[in-house]
């Protein structure tokens, strides 16, 4: 058996010419707001993509770049205005921030109607409940992955291996949402392989380059690796070893061109979600 390779590269770029289609439809051009704060090269790369695929897609985009020494008073003050704009539609604040500012007072500022990462409290509370949310961007792009795989998820065993707040934990919220049965794993989980041998569905979240092996994958299992690790010699890997991997899995995906450009356009979903709604409000549909 080969695996399906789930081209995220292909599904970002129909996702974007949806939004596109959609925002124009809207009569305005819906504004995102990515503020970041020093000098980060990861950061600066990934905001300068994340502001050109806007763009692309048709929505008003600017950044707001600050010096490494703004205050976390300062950054407070700049959200406390965006938050009063009514151009801007969502407001991300890229991280990690300077190690003197604390992200969470920085989180917890953004208007939760603009929280187009989903980080804000009431969005996590409201995901769990199941409600309809700004859902963080990376757990969106799995589910929208997992969706092109054509695998049912209802009753299907999947695993998560990694909890964070920004992706193992939400993707298993949605996976339960879907009616999976979920297991997350983390690095105290013991027998690890065996766990994963039990799954239909295993999504990769660990920061640890290619550490799910081809003999963990169930034969025709489901493969979504959200890791992204830069080697010594250079090479970009996930946390799934991908040639390995391949002859188990009936569908994965590759790193790069997996997740990570669904990362993207569901963030410019979220930001045309976010102006949808506050048409709605506008308009007394939504209360
Ligand atoms: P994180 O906050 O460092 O969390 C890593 C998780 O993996 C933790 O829950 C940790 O367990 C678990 N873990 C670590 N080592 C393990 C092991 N040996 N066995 C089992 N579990 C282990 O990382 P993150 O922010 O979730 O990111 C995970 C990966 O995804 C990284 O490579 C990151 O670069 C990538 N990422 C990609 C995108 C994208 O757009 N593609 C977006 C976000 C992140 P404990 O909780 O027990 O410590």
């Amino acid at each position: 058996m080969t695996a399906r390779i789930l081209d995220g590269r292909a599904l970002a770029a129909t996702l974007r010419a949806e939004i596109r289609a959609k925002a124009e439809s809207l009569g305005y051009r819906p504004g995102l707001a990515v503020v970041l704060v020093g000098d980060d090269a990861a950061s600066a790369v990934y905001v300068r993509s994340k502001d050109r695929a806007a763009r692309e897609a048709g929505l008003d985009a600017r950044t707001i770049r600050l010096p490494a020494e703004t205050t976390e008073h300062a950054l407070l003050g700049i959200v406390a205005e965006l938050n009063a704009d009514d151009s801007v539609d969502g407001i991300l604040v890229q991280l990690p921030l300077p190690p003197h500012i604390a992200a969470r007072p920085v989180i917890e500022a953004i208007d939760p109607a603009k929280d187009v990462d989903g980080f804000h409290p009431l969005n996590v509370g409201r995901l769990q409940d199941n409600l309809p949310v700004l859902t963080p961007c990376t757990p969106r792009g799995v589910m929208k992955l997992l969706a092109l795989s054509g695998v049912p998820l209802a009753g299907a065993r999947a695993i998560v291996l990694g909890r964070s707040g920004i992706v193992g934990r939400p993707v298993g919220t949605l996976l339960l949402a879907q009616n999976a049965t979920v297991t997350i794993a983390h690095s105290r989980t013991k027998n690890l392989a065996q766990e994963c041998r039990r799954a239909d569905v295993v999504v990769a979240a660990v920061g640890r380059p290619e550490m799910v092996r081809g003999d963990w994958i169930a034969p025709g299992a489901t493969v979504i690796d959200v890791g992204i690790n830069r080697l010594d010699d250079g090479r970009l890997v996930g946390d799934v070893a991908y040639q390995e991997c391949l002859p188990h899995a009936g569908a994965i995906t590759p790193v790069p061109g997996g997740v990570g450009p669904l990362t993207i356009a569901c963030l410019l979903e979220n930001t045309l979600i976010a102006a949808e709604k506050k048409r709605e409000r506008k308009q007394g549909l939504l209360f």
